[in-house]
Formats: C-alpha cells, structure tokens, sequence
C-alpha cells in the first residue's frame, strides 16, 4: 500500500475499533449463539466500515470484515467443505437502495433483470444439505462460507428434512441450502423451560435455532422443534437442473423438500416494494420470525451472467425490516452469559 495515499491515523484507527467490534460479535454471534449486541447495531457498524472503506480504500483488505462471510468455525465440529461456497446477502435499508441494486444489474446484465422472485427472509441459521443419489449424505452450517460445520446427526433429527429424495429426476448429487428455524412459539417455550431450570434464555428466535442445532449431543437437539424452508441450491448435478428460481422450488418440493409457500413472482419494482410493504404489516403472519425480504433475480442464467462480490450475489438483495423492540429487551438478559 502507498502510504502517502493510505488513511490517516485517524481513519484507520476508527477502522481498527470497528473491525475488532465486529469480529468480537460475529464469534459471540456465530459461535457461541448468545449476542451481546443488536442485530441494528451490529449493522450500523457495518455500515460505518463500509463508508470509511469507501472514503479511504487502502483500508480495504481482503481480512476486512466487509469482505468475508459467517466467522471462523468452531472446534467442537468438524470441519468440512462446502461443494460450492456459501454467500451472505447484501443489505437494502430503503426504496432507493432497492432502486440502486436493480439498475446495477441491469446495467450489468444488459437487459431488463425482471422477473423476481420475492420471499420471505427468514431469522434462522444457514444449513447445506447433501443428497446423493437421493439420499442425504451431509449437513453443514455456513461456517466461514468455504468451509462449515458437519452437523449431519443433528440435522437428522428434523422432521422436515427428508433423509431420502422421491421421483424420478432426483439428481445424482443435489446440494441445497436453508434456513433451520425455531418457530416463535417453539422459542418461547425453550426459554420458559430454560429458565424454569435455572438457565440462560436465548437472546431472539435466530439464536435459539442455532443454539438448539449446533449441539454436541443431537439427542438435545431432537428435542427441539427445529423447523426447515430450502430457499437455493449449491450444486445439482445427472439431471436437467431448472431455468428460474421458481421452478427450483417446484422441483425441490417435488422431491419432498420444504420449500416456502409465502413466496411470489414479481415483474416490477413497484410490485417488490408492495411485497415488502404487505410483510412489513403482516410481519407476524408466519409462524417463524423474519428480518426482511429477499429479492432474487428469477433467472438462472442471469443469476449465473450477474455472479458474486467477495460475499454476496449480485443477483439477489435482502431487505432489512427495522428492528423490533422485543428482540433488543430480550438481549439484555443475555448479557454476561
Ligand atoms: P444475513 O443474515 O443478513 O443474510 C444472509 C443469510 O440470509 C443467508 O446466509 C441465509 O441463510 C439467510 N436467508 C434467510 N432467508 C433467506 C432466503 N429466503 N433466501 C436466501 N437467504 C436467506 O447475513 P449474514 O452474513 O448471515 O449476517 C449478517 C447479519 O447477521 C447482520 O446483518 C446482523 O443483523 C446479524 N449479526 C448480528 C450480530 C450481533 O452481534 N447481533 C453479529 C453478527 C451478525
């Protein structure tokens, strides 16, 4: 790096503090399950690091939290690689930061991205599922996103997720990921029993997800009602894979995955922000909690022509909804733990 056109002391000492903050919360959020700071304020962190990175790009190194995904793994699992790496979602806080990833795309597609595909994000833990020949082989969390956690046994003991594929194009090997979640009041439970027994609480619906499936003994985590929604796929190798990410989540559900079914095809702008306008009103519909929307581009092909940035597709964007109240009071109880 050129110093002379490098930040100043300034700059890069306030870029020091928030890089150790972040990595600081990542490890008690991804690792340990138990947060001690909100989901707004880790956020706005980030947000401040990208601006200074912006501002000063020497400070932009490929360790830079804004550049990598999840947190380093933890040693009570092992480790495995995922077939295909495992990305985060970039951020839309408002109506111009949607307008903003749509042009981008078109620009770089060339053509006009639409249709959409609009879903539901959903406040759970990231899981790889892979099925070959049918038959679920592996499961691992996102971990670091080249390499995750085996948590296979664990995984095994949710009803949703079948240990087997039916029908006839099931692929030769199929990997797809989703989100384990505890429903609202499966979570509410937990944390009454948890207390009842003189325990922590889990901080949010998200933690509680990850605490109950990131458990040394799977026999703690059946008994957990950890739920699963398939919302992508890694690889999908011997058969015809689909054209859009509509059609993907036919097929998986044809082959008895659980797919979402909140979830809508859109061909404007307009009609994505409607989707998110209607959720952020029925935002307690669900069983489960989410945190925002996620838009993707329904193509395949334009998916594959529109790539990735260091962590995130460029063909998808989540929406963040404000935070709620209830989840920061929670946390304050976890404080400490
Ligand atoms: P993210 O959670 O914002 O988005 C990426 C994830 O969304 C994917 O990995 C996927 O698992 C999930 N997802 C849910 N529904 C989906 C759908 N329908 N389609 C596709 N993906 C879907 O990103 P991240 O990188 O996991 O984490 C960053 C977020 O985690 C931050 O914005 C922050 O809110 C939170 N966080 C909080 C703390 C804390 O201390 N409170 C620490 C670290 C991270």
């Amino acid at each position: 790096v050129n110093e002379a056109a490098g930040a100043p002391a300034q700059a890069r000492e306030r870029h020091a503090q928030l890089v150790e903050s972040l990595e600081d919360a990542g490890w008690r959020y991804y690792v340990l399950d138990s947060p001690t700071v909100s989901d707004a304020e880790y956020d706005g962190w980030m947000r401040d690091i990208k601006a200074l990175e912006e501002e000063f790009p020497s400070l932009q190194t490929p360790d830079s939290p804004t550049q990598k995904v999840g947190s380093p793994i933890s040693t009570e699992f092992a480790a495995v690689a995922h077939l295909q790496r495992m990305e985060s979602l970039d951020n839309a806080f408002n109506d111009a930061d949607l307008a903003g990833w749509q042009a981008r795309a078109e620009r770089l597609a060339e053509t006009d991205p639409a249709p959409y595909l609009c879903e539901l994000k959903i406040d759970g833990l990231a899981i790889a599922l892979v099925y070959e020949k049918g038959r679920l082989t592996r499961a691992a969390t996102r971990g670091d996103g080249r390499t995750g956690e085996d948590v296979t046994p664990n995984v095994r003991t949710i009803a949703d997720v079948p240990q087997r594929l039916v029908g006839d194009d099931v692929p030769d090997l199929l990997e797809v990921r989703g989100e384990v979640f505890l429903p609202v009041e499966g979570f509410k439970k937990l944390n009454e029993q948890l207390m009842d027994a003189g325990r922590a609480p889990f901080a949010n619906p998200r933690n509680s997800a990850a605490g109950s499936l990131r458990q040394k003994d799977p026999r703690i985590t059946a008994q957990r009602p950890l739920r699963m929604i398939v919302h992508g796929v890694g690889k999908w190798e011997g058969t015809e894979p689909p054209k859009t990410q509509s059609e993907t989540y036919d097929r998986l559900a044809a082959f008895g995955l659980p797919v979402s079914d909140r979830y809508k095809v859109v061909g404007t702008l307009e009609e994505i922000i409607g989707f998110i306008a209607y959720y952020n009103e029925h935002r307690h519909d669900p069983a489960y909690e989410i945190d925002g929307v996620v838009v993707k581009v329904d193509r395949i092909a334009l998916q594959r022509l529109l790539g990735s940035t260091s962590k995130a597709p460029r063909w998808a964007i989540a929406f963040k909804y404000p935070p709620e109240e209830v989840t920061t009071g929670l946390l304050d109880i976890q404080v400490g733990v």
